[in-house]
């Protein structure tokens, strides 16, 4: 099968000639569209202890299935699927952590290929079938709006609610997108780049620009009636402007620390807001299965519209190039693309 492998790092190697995966007791999904999401750019870089050459990056993906050993997935049907689910019997998934799962089930190898192989718990977990409606694109962000619905949730969400985005790139965007579905009654955006800004503001958020309208904090409460948002996403990696958004939020409200920071970075945090102000600080990576089965249903149904987060398309052929235009940061979501 063709497929983009990552060979070396900063390298991905088009080959035409790959080995097929083989058919398990799930299907072989065919390809049809795969994004680039921000895993795989520090894991092209070598970052990734877990993730070493030669290897196939990606896991957002939706495609056709070619070959199925469940009845319940015919060859031709679309669909698409998570790239992890628990086990379903340790004592994290039983603890309805499944992201902590450490037995987990995967497809046979990245999604940046013309196949993969699905196995059968992970296809009865997740797989779900596209609707004639949605497009393959659409579909393979599941993923990662299953990321934000389990962000929002341990952020114990409510509707009406004020939320404070940090930081306006992809994941940052998805926030915006599911807080105004979910009944946010005002949506924030400190973002420094102009681009980014507008396409927030078209979703419906009010915008910060951290070079001309100075501390983040001092604006979100200006912008809520001197309270603060009952919610703040951190969707960058900058220990600094992460600390200095912590008392941001308002009494009794929540920060979640979305975006990874570096195993060595600490970050101080003002005791008196998280005692007196009651502000809990939160975190999740990953989604569990019922995260995934929400955000699913959600592009689906067309409750959500992912459609204007989609930057760039490359052919699988070019995945170098759309690895160049994800990291460039002039990208929202680059996908690769089979015919
Ligand atoms: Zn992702
Ligand atoms: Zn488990």
């Amino acid at each position: 099968m063709k497929a983009a492998v990552f060979t070396a790092p900063n390298m991905i190697a088009y080959q035409e000639n790959y080995p097929d995966p083989k058919p398990g007791d799930g299907f072989l999904l065919r390809i049809r569209a795969s994004g680039i999401c921000g895993t795989d750019i520090k894991a092209l870089a070598g970052n990734r202890p877990g993730m070493q050459p030669p290897m196939i990056l990606g896991h957002e993906m939706a495609g056709e299935v070619i070959d199925s050993a469940m009845p319940e997935f015919q060859t031709g049907e679309r669909v698409s699927v998570a790239p992890y689910a628990g086990c379903g019997i340790c004592k994290f998934c039983l603890e309805e952590r499944e992201d902590q799962c450490k037995h987990k089930t995967f497809p046979s190898d990245g999604a940046f290929a013309e196949k993969v192989s699905v196995p059968k718990l992970l296809a009865q977990k997740t797989a779900w079938k596209i609707p004639a409606s949605i497009s393959f694109e659409e579909a393979s962000m599941a993923e990662p709006l299953a990321c934000v619905v389990f962000s929002m949730k341990s952020c114990r969400w409510e509707p009406g609610w004020s939320i404070l985005v940090v930081g306006a790139g992809f994941m940052g965007m998805l926030h915006v997108l599911l807080a105004s579905a979910w009944g946010a009654s005002k949506i924030l955006v400190s973002e420094p780049n102009p681009v980014r800004r507008a396409l927030a503001q078209q979703l419906g958020a009010i915008t910060h620009d951290p070079a001309a309208d100075g501390d983040i904090a001092k604006w979100a409460a200006a912008q809520t009636n001197g309270s603060g948002p009952h919610v703040v996403i951190t969707a960058i990696a900058i220990p600094e402007v992460v600390e200095s958004v912590i008392d941001a939020a308002r009494p009794g409200g929540v920060v979640h620390l979305f975006g990874g920071l570096p195993k060595d970075k600490t970050i101080s945090v003002p005791s008196y807001a998280i005692h007196y102000k009651s502000i809990s600080l939160v975190g999740t990576s990953g989604f569990r299965t019922r995260d995934y089965m929400l955000a699913a249903d959600m592009i689906a149904n067309g409750t959500i519209d992912l459609k204007p987060l989609i930057s760039n398309r490359f052919p699988l052929a070019n995945a170098q190039q759309g690895f160049e235009m994800a990291k460039s940061g002039e990208a929202m979501k680059v996908l690769l693309l089979n015919e």
